[in-house]
C-alpha cells in the first residue's frame, strides 16, 4: 500500500467524499450546509457518475424523470422541465451541472483525482487518503460516494490487443460519440446497456451481430415527449408524491399497491392486467401488478410467460424469437430492462443473434471474434456492454486499511460485509452510500441517496452535539443485519438469477446477495428507528490524541 502518510498534506477536511456523482453532490450540499468541510474527488473529468460515464447510444433512464430526480429542493423540482417521460442521458447530465451550478457544489469537487489508498489513524481518529496524482488529503470522516456501477469490466477474452477493429465498453463511452455507419459491428452483451444500445446501432451498422449469453426480460419504456398536463398535476403535487413515493418498497410513487396474489384471479383477468401494464410501459409497474410475483415461482411464472409469448409475437424467426425468451431466471430477479424497440430489432435483415452460452466466445482475433465451436465472425467494432464489478468493484480497487490492521479487501474476501449498508465494522468513521447491504439499486436511486446521506448527516450532527468524533458499527451488528439481508434474499425469487446482485457475472467473485431487497419504506423506517434508539448497533467515542492542529 502507498504510505498515505508520508505525502505533502494538500487538504485538512472534515469529511472527504470519494465520488462527484449524484450521492457525492448532495453530500457535499447537505454536509456543507452543516458547516463542515468538505471536498469530494472525482475520477472523471466532469461530475456526474453514472451519467458523465455511460454515454452510449440510448443510454437513459429506466426511472420516469419526474420521479429520477433531487426531491430536496422543492423550487429545483419546480424549475427543471424534463422533456420526455424517462430522462436520456445528456438531459440527465444537464441536470447534474444545473444543480452543481444552482448549489455552487463545484467549488468543492476535485476532478481528474482517483483516490487510490485510505488509511485511518486509530489515536487521532482521522482518514488520509492519498490521490493518483501523489497528494493526500486528512478527514474525520469518509463519505465513500464512488457508485455500485462504476467498475466496467471488460471479460478477459484472450486476444483482444491482436483485434485491429476498435472496441468500446458501455461504461467507458468515447464523449464525441461514435458512427457505426457502415461497419460490421459486434455487441456483446444484452443487459439493460446492450437492450438499449442494440437497436439504436442495428440503425446505423452495415450488419451488427449480437452475442447473447443470457436472454433478458425487457420492457417496452413507451417513452413519449413529457404531457403538460401530466407535468403540471406531478408538480402541484410534488411533496406529497415524494412522501408517497417514500412509503414504496422502490420508492417509486404513482402505482397503486398490489393487494392480492397473480394466483387470486382467472387467466383472463391475469392477461389483462399484465397487457394493460405492458401498454402503460416501465418495469416497476409491471413487478408491482401483484404482491408476490418475486417471492413465488408459480405467480412469477405467469408474468414470465406473459412476456415470453410477447416476444414470440414480436420476433419472426422463431428459433431467434426462442433465443430471445428467457428461460433460466423468473422476471425481476435479474435486473428488468426496458427498451424502445429492441425485439423487433431482430426482424432487420442486417441484425443477426448468436447463442454464446451454448458455444462461448473463446477469444478475439485480428479480424473479430471466434467461438469455442469454431464460428467466427469478422467485425469493424466491437461493443462490450459486459457490465460492471458491481457494488464493490469501486471500493475493492481503493486500498482502505486502519492503524489496527483491518484491511477493507480482506475483510470482504467472502463477500461484502456492512451495517446498514452504511458501515462497516473495523473501519470506524467510514459512510457508504447506496452500498452493498442497503437497497439503493432496487430503488429509485437519488431517494436512496437522498436517504443515506440525510441519514450521514443527522448521525454527524448527533455526534457534534456530544463531542464525539468516532463512529463503527458493533461487530454483532454486522453480523446480524448480513444475516437478514440474507434472510430477506432467500425469501424472494431473487437469487434464482445469476446476476449482477449476486456477484454471478464476474468470475471468482463471492456468490453473496448484495443488495437489500425488503424495500425501500421498510428500509428507512428501521434506519430511522436505529438512529431514534441512539444510533443502536454502533459504538461511538472520542480521540485519543488531538488532531494535528487546523
Ligand atoms: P449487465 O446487466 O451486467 O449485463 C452484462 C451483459 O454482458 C450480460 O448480458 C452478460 O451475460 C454479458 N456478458 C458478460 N460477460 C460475458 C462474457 N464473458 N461472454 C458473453 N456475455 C457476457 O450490465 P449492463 O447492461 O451494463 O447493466 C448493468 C446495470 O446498470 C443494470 O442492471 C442497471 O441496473 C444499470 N443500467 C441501467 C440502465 C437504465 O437505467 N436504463 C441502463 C444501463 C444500465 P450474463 O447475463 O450471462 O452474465
Amino acid at each position: 500500500m502507498p504510505d498515505a502518510s508520508n505525502g505533502p498534506v494538500s487538504r485538512q477536511l472534515d469529511v472527504a467524499i470519494v465520488g462527484g456523482g449524484l450521492a457525492g453532490l448532495y453530500a457535499i450540499h447537505r454536509l456543507r450546509g452543516m458547516g463542515l468541510r468538505v471536498r469530494a474527488y472525482e475520477a472523471g473529468s466532469g461530475i456526474g457518475g453514472t451519467w458523465f460515464w455511460n454515454r452510449y447510444p440510448g443510454a437513459r433512464c429506466d426511472v420516469e424523470s419526474l420521479e429520477y430526480s433531487y426531491g430536496f429542493d422543492d423550487a429545483l423540482q419546480q424549475d427543471w422541465k424534463w422533456p420526455e417521460r424517462y430522462g436520456t442521458q445528456p438531459e440527465i447530465l444537464k441536470y447534474i451541472n444545473h444543480v452543481a451550478d444552482r448549489f455552487d457544489l463545484r467549488r468543492d469537487v476535485q476532478l481528474e483525482t482517483r483516490i487510490v489508498s485510505a488509511l485511518f489513524d486509530g489515536e487521532a481518529n482521522e482518514w488520509t487518503l492519498a490521490t493518483d496524482g501523489g497528494e493526500t488529503a486528512r478527514a474525520r470522516y469518509v463519505v465513500m460516494a464512488a457508485g455500485n456501477l462504476s467498475t466496467p469490466r471488460v471479460p478477459d477474452f484472450p486476444g483482444l490487443k491482436s483485434f485491429t477493429g476498435k472496441w468500446y465498453h458501455s461504461g467507458l463511452w468515447p464523449h464525441g460519440g461514435v458512427d457505426f455507419s457502415g461497419l460490421r459491428v459486434g455487441v456483446i452483451g444484452t443487459g439493460s446497456s446492450g437492450v438499449q444500445m442494440i437497436p439504436i446501432i442495428a440503425r446505423q451498422a452495415k450488419h451488427l451481430t449480437v452475442f447473447q449469453r443470457t436472454a433478458n426480460f425487457s420492457l417496452p419504456a413507451r417513452n413519449a415527449p413529457m404531457e403538460p398536463e401530466r407535468e403540471r398535476r406531478h408538480k402541484a403535487e410534488y411533496p406529497e408524491r415524494r412522501r408517497a413515493a417514500a412509503d414504496t418498497p422502490f420508492a417509486i410513487g404513482g402505482h397503486a399497491k398490489p393487494t392480492h396474489s397473480a394466483l387470486d384471479v382467472t387467466d383472463e383477468e391475469r392477461n389483462a392486467a399484465y397487457e394493460a401494464k405492458w401498454q402503460e410501459g416501465g418495469s416497476i409497474s409491471y413487478l408491482y401488478a401483484y404482491t408476490d410475483l418475486l417471492v413465488n415461482k408459480a405467480s412469477n411464472d405467469t408474468a414470465s410467460e406473459f412476456v415470453r409469448n410477447k416476444i414470440r409475437g414480436i420476433v419472426e424467426d422463431p428459433r431467434t424469437a426462442e433465443l430471445l425468451a428467457p428461460k433460466d431466471h423468473p422476471i425481476g430477479t435479474k435486473r428488468l430492462c426496458l427498451d424502445t424497440g429492441y425485439y423487433e430489432t431482430y426482424n432487420r435483415d442486417n441484425v443477426s443473434l448468436v447463442d454464446v452460452r451454448s458455444d462461448r466466445i473463446a477469444e478475439l482475433t485480428e479480424t473479430g471474434l471466434r467461438t469455442a465451436g469454431g464460428q467466427t465472425f469478422d467485425l469493424d467494432a466491437i461493443v462490450f456492454a459486459t457490465g460492471f464489478d458491481a457494488m464493490t468493484g469501486a471500493l475493492r480497487e481503493i486500498d482502505i486499511r486502519t492503524s489496527d490492521g483491518a484491511d477493507l479487501r480482506a475483510h470482504w474476501e467472502g463477500g461484502p460485509l456492512t451495517y446498514l449498508g452504511l458501515m462497516v465494522a473495523g473501519f470506524p468513521n467510514m459512510f457508504v452510500v447506496t452500498g452493498p447491504g442497503s437497497p439503493g439499486v432496487k430503488t429509485q436511486m437519488i431517494a436512496s441517496i437522498e436517504q443515506h446521506v440525510d441519514w450521514i448527516a443527522d448521525c454527524l450532527g448527533h455526534m457534534r452535539e456530544r463531542g464525539l468524533d468516532r463512529i463503527e458499527p458493533s461487530a454483532e451488528a454486522e453480523t446480524a443485519w448480513v444475516q437478514h439481508v440474507n434472510d430477506i434474499a432467500h425469501a424472494t425469487l431473487y437469487p434464482l438469477a445469476n446476476s449482477w446482485y449476486m456477484g454471478a457475472n464476474i468470475p471468482g467473485k463471492p456468490r453473496v446477495f448484495m443488495p437489500y431487497v425488503g424495500g425501500y419504506d421498510r428500509y428507512k423506517r428501521h434506519c430511522d428507528a436505529v438512529a431514534a434508539k441512539g444510533y443502536e448497533g454502533f459504538v461511538f467515542g472520542r480521540a485519543k490524541v488531538p488532531v494535528a492542529s487546523r
